[in-house]
């Protein structure tokens, strides 16, 4: 019988976009435009479209504006940059998005370099990256973020909590780890090289698996009453019960529920977060450009 409190990153994400459409409308009612969200989606990688989809749609019913810009996988790296270059100069554009990954053949990395990083609403820049690094107020990537709001809406204050990060990518393990330490916590990365993962995972209070693994965190990894957040979907091959296969994290959730105290499910956990901090993030931007103070609650 599964023990631990499931949280519910899908209700906790509602309740976000909810009141980032009642902020989107305040914007709009001060400043007579809505808040604006670029997604740049280059070449027809299917996964990207059902996101870039997701994207907009989430735009729309929280009444920020979204600008869709999809173009052939043969874009050359200079076609894309002049439109990054366009999206910066746009007023109506808060926030600038490109779906990655990109086709073979365009750097990812001159790409995101180019976006103005006021307008960096995935957080992905290097100065952004810098910022949080150093304490500066900036654009956090959507998905940590969206995991801290999480463990703070169910843990509240995370000071001297023992924390253990699985995975050290840019846009994952790094920035989470730098929140949680910015949140007092005491934080150690763990990445392929580790020794003795389980008993290094075994210390921890709040575990945080960004690995891409399938069910790889096993229940006797975790402390009793821990909290795990599970950031990896992986989709599982075909059975005939799920001719599509089932999606699964980087926890064996069925197990790590008997142990743990609190654990976010795959689906409805952290996937849902991302799509509404991004939301969050536009807002945010929307503000700064429009001089006006941050919204407050988000
Ligand atoms: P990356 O592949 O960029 O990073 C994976 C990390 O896991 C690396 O640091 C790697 O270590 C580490 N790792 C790999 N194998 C092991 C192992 N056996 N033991 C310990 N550590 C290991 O992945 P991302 O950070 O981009 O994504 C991680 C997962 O999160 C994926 O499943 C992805 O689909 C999911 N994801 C979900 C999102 C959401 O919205 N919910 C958003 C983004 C990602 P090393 O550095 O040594 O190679």
């Amino acid at each position: 019988m599964a023990q631990a409190v499931r949280i519910d990153g899908k209700a906790f994400a509602d309740g976000l976009r909810a009141r980032i459409g009642v902020a989107a409308a305040a914007f709009l009612q001060q400043t007579a435009r809505r808040p604006g969200l670029a997604v740049v989606l280059v070449g027809d990688d299917a996964a990207s479209q059902v996101y870039v989809g997701a994207k907009a749609k989430a735009c729309e019913e929280a009444g920020i504006a979204s600008f869709e810009h999809r173009l052939p996988a043969t874009t050359s790296s200079a076609e894309l940059l002049t439109l990054v270059e366009r999206l910066n100069r746009d007023p109506e554009v808060d926030g600038i998005l490109v779906q990655l990954p990109l086709p073979q053949g365009l750097d990812e990395q001159a790409v995101i370099a180019a976006i103005d990083p006021d307008k960096d609403v995935d957080g992905f820049h290097v100065i952004n990256a810098g910022r949080l690094a150093v304490g500066q107020t900036g654009f956090v990537p959507c998905t940590p973020l969206g995991c801290l709001m999480l463990l703070k809406d169910h843990l509240g204050d995370l000071s001297g909590q023992e924390a253990v990060v699985i995975g050290r990518s840019n846009i994952v393990g790094k920035p989470m780890a730098q929140l949680l330490t910015d949140a007092n916590a005491t934080v150690t990365i763990a990445h392929s090289r580790t020794k003795n993962l389980p008993e290094v995972v075994r210390r921890a209070d709040i575990v945080v698996a960004a690995v891409g693994r399938p069910e790889m965190v096993r229940g006797d990894w975790i402390k009793p009453g821990a909290t795990v957040i599970d950031v990896g979907i992986n989709r599982l091959p075909p059975t005939d019960d799920k001719p599509k296969g089932r999606l699964v994290g980087d926890v064996a959730f069925g197990e790590a529920a008997e142990v743990a105290g609190a654990i976010t499910p795959v689906p409805g956990g952290v996937g849902p977060m991302t799509i509404a901090v991004l939301l969050r993030n536009t807002l945010v931007a929307a503000h700064a450009h429009a001089g006006l103070p941050a919204p407050e609650g988000l």
